[in-house]
């Protein structure tokens, strides 16, 4: 693997370049440097502001504290092959006609650019909300969530005054989608222990999960969103539901019928957008600012820019509806994406992009959790026990590519 790549590249005959190594990008670039034994002639280029790929889906553990930050942070280092070359720099825009991305370390020119770049938490422009809340979609983010925890609940033991304490001690997550409720659950198991550690009653704590809509975990079928809603009852957390935040303010989320919602820490988990550098980069964008792509997975009219992940806006012609940003979309749009630069350069036909739904299964707390496996909805133990092997799965399957175990370091 080298470093970087030569800041002035202008895009050699074979030069493919995957603009992010997260769960869509990593996989491309994997999948591919096993066809590069056979092609001598292409050059692969990887490109990500860190020097390590994300285990995103872990990261309501790390923000638990059950999990540290560095065993979801995978040095690419350790999984990239000696020809991928390795850019570790911030992608700052594009320049289309000169197919060219433009990055701190100078513009990195592509015959065939992989666009991977996930996407960021979206706050609505609810006025507030981006600076009031801390989000989850690092490892850093969750390191912060786990320290402001930490912070309140030894304020809320310092507190003399019950309603403070009682207020200190409550941490409010917004958005009731997976996310969401991963957090709430998290938290809400752990917190009675970390409240102990700190010298406040194991009881003090709470867990608000607020969510505009109807209910959680919206999409799913009325059994999954039951069993969910039941565990998180029985873990203490507090669900609102058609509770829209209108603002957030020092006091609070002040919701769309007058409430207020107090706490010690917020948390805002409520959906995702494209990246900044997209909106502003002239590519056909739709819903959230995604990218719109053919059935291949390339831009449209760009035949040269391929898309996967949760940047891509990827219609399923059997629903009609464009596929959720989630990390098993990303790696089958990956894969995708894989086999038709090598069918590029091997003169095959391209492949169109088909979505082989594989379930859904969401952790609600430390030991449960619930799972809509083949129209069957399965919760409690078993379902957790799926989500652990899900990501040991991921984690086996990254390591299988290069002989690296990131837990056991
Ligand atoms: C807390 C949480 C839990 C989740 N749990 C699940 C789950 O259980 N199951 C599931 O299927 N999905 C889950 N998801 C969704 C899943 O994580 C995403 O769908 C997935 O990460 C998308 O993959 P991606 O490759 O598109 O983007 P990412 O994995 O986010 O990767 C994008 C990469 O691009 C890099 N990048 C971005 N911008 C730049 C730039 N300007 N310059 C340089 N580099 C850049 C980033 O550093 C990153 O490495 C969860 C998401 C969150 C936030």
């Amino acid at each position: 693997m080298e470093d970087a790549v030569p800041a002035s590249n202008s895009g050699s005959s074979g030069q493919v370049v995957v603009a992010g190594a997260g769960y869509a990008g990593l996989h491309v670039a994997l999948r591919l440097t096993a066809k590069l034994r056979d092609r001598p002639k292409m050059d692969l280029t990887l490109v990500d502001r860190h020097d390590y790929h994300q285990v995103i889906t872990e990261l309501p553990r790390v923000a638990g504290g059950t999990r540290a930050a560095g065993a979801v942070r995978v040095p690419l280092q350790d999984l990239l092959a000696e020809r991928v070359r390795f850019a570790q720099t911030e992608i700052n825009g594009f320049d289309l006609a000169g197919r060219r991305l433009l990055t701190g370390a100078g513009p990195i020119g592509w015959r065939r650019l992989v666009l991977a770049l996930g996407s960021r938490p979206n706050d609505f422009a609810i006025p507030g909300l981006a600076r009031r809340t801390l989000s989850l979609y690092s490892a850093s983010d969750a390191e912060q969530v786990w320290a402001a925890v930490n912070v309140a609940l030894a304020a809320a033991a310092a507190a003399t005054d019950p309603e403070r304490q009682r207020r200190l001690a409550t941490v409010v997550v917004g958005g009731g989608g997976a996310t969401g409720v991963e957090l709430a659950g998290e938290l809400a198991e752990i917190l009675p222990e970390v409240a102990s550690r700190h010298g406040l009653a194991p009881g003090r704590p709470a867990v608000q999960l607020v969510e505009a809509g109807p209910a959680i975990l919206a999409g799913s079928s009325p059994q999954l969103i039951d069993e969910a809603t039941r565990i998180l009852a029985d873990l203490g957390v507090r669900v609102r539901t058609n509770a829209a935040i209108a603002a957030a303010t020092e006091d609070g989320f002040q919701l769309a019928d007058g409430q207020l919602v107090e706490g010690g820490v917020f948390v805002w988990a409520g959906g995702v957008k494209a990246p900044e550098l997209v909106a502003d980069s002239g590519l056909p964008t739709g819903h959230n600012g995604r990218v719109k792509v053919d059935r291949y997975l390339r831009v449209l009219d760009r035949p040269d820019i391929y898309v996967a992940g949760d940047l891509a806006s990827v219609v399923d012609p059997r629903t009609g509806h464009v596929l959720p940003p989630l990390a098993q979309v990303a790696l089958e749009e990956g894969e995708t994406v894989a086999r038709n630069l090598d069918a590029e350069l091997a003169d095959r036909p391209l492949e169109a992009f088909t979505f082989h739904d594989k379930g859904f299964v969401v952790s609600v707390g430390t030991r449960r959790g619930v799972a809509d496996i083949a129209g069957i909805t399965t919760g409690g133990r078993l379902a957790h026990l799926l989500k652990d092997a899900i990501e040991w799965e991921y984690r086996q399957s990254v390591k299988h590519l290069r002989g690296w175990d990131p837990i056991a370091r």
